[in-house]
């Protein structure tokens, strides 16, 4: 395996696919510190600008001193703290559920939701261009998987009406990750009740930015339905780490049981659930940081005029901007480095071929300065 893999990784460098890591001297947020160098940085999630807000600092300080920094155990053995307990039940208010279930991350959380609803003989729908912890938990859970160009409702039809299975379940990012599109989730909802599917709603980008208060994609549309799984992750908008799902109570009860990625792993430090009930806090509170983040979202579109590139259609603060190539998007992003601007360039497998993008997010923390910075900054290497 050794000598091969060596080769793979020549290959993944020649074709401009090697990812490399940056490593921050500080902590996150719009300017950050690389080797003692300050960047202008349009590469995280911390869209509401949490992950280093001082109130969520202090209650982090607050829960280690109230819980210790270790949950100690699972949640099943001796690892469940009251933290965590007021946190679900927080989460499931939050979002008009019944009731919510925390998981350590997104990844863990859609592995295991996944995995405990459907198995052998059970089929899953899922979006072509959802998020690799959706499509890695499908291929665990056995299921059949079915995947539908993105947003064909045509083609999702299709497919469910000449399904045999006996349980169906329709899954999908609720802002796609690496396009920053919302899902027809109301759509996609009837489809499920034709057809008897549970709708399963990845909302990782959309709790706390869209919806009243940033209730996220169910008040977005203003839905209410048993068949939907909500879930949603709290390393993005909520600035801190981890993620729930929430449902139905009998849907809950089913992953207590059955989701091995809920059983089988240490509890989340109660130290973070108690710094997440803040976050909740001020996510609620906070609309200014909603409407701000609209504010500079339209202002970088209106602003961004490009004759080559394409910016694709959305209205969230993930706006990517359409390279194709891979070798060009990496040196683009490269040439905004030498700027003092930090870009990702998302390639491939991430997303489809010839589709190399620089996905660029904006934070409530940006300035209209700071867009304008990097527009300039774009059109001069266009
Ligand atoms: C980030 C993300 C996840 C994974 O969440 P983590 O908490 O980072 O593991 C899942 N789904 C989508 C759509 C994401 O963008």
């Amino acid at each position: 395996m050794y000598p091969d893999s060596i080769n793979r990784l020549h290959i993944r460098k020649n074709n401009g696919l090697y990812r490399d890591r940056i490593m921050l001297d500080g902590s996150q947020g719009v300017n950050v510190s690389i080797a003692e160098q300050d960047y202008l940085s349009f590469c995280s999630n911390d869209y509401l600008g949490l992950a280093s807000h001082p109130e969520l600092i202090e209650a982090a300080c607050e829960g280690a001193r109230q819980y210790g920094v270790g949950a100690g155990a699972s949640h099943m053995i001796i690892g469940h703290h009251a933290a965590h307990h007021n946190l679900e039940e927080m989460l499931a208010d939050f979002t008009g559920f019944p009731g919510a279930l925390l998981f350590s991350s997104g990844y863990m959380a859609n592995a295991g939701v996944i995995s405990a609803l459907v198995g052998r003989g059970d089929e899953i729908y899922s979006d072509k261009l959802n998020h690799a912890s959706l499509n890695d938990a499908a291929i665990i859970s056995h299921a059949k998987w079915v995947r539908y160009p993105h947003l064909d409702l045509g083609a999702l039809e299709n497919q469910l009406s000449t399904s045999q299975a006996k349980c169906k379940l329709v899954i999908t990012d609720a802002v796609f990750s690496m396009d920053g599109d919302i899902a027809p989730a109301a759509e996609l909802l009837i489809l499920c009740e034709k057809y008897d599917a549970w709708l399963l709603l990845d909302d990782a980008h959309g709790f706390g930015v869209i919806g009243n208060e940033g209730r996220g994609i169910v008040s977005y549309y203003s839905l209410s339905s048993p068949r939907i799984i909500y879930m949603a992750t709290l390393g993005k908008a909520a600035g801190v780490s981890g993620a729930f799902v929430a449902g139905q109570k009998v849907v809950i009860e089913t992953l207590i049981q059955y989701a091995r990625s809920y059983i089988y792993t240490t509890a989340m430090p109660p130290l973070l659930a108690h710094t997440l009930l803040k976050s909740l806090v001020l996510i609620k509170k906070e609309r200014w940081r909603r409407k701000k983040l609209m504010q500079l979202t339209k202002y970088f579109k209106k602003n961004l005029k490009l004759s080559r590139w394409k910016l694709l259609p959305s209205e969230t603060p993930i706006q990517p901007i359409i390279i194709g190539d891979n070798r060009e998007a990496l040196q683009i992003r490269n040439e905004l480095e030498y700027r003092g601007i930090l870009v990702p360039a998302i390639r491939p497998p991430t997303v489809p071929k010839n589709s190399a993008r620089l996905r660029i997010s904006l934070s409530v923390a940006h300035s209209i300065k700071d867009i304008e910075c990097l527009v300039t900054a774009l059109r001069e290497l266009e």
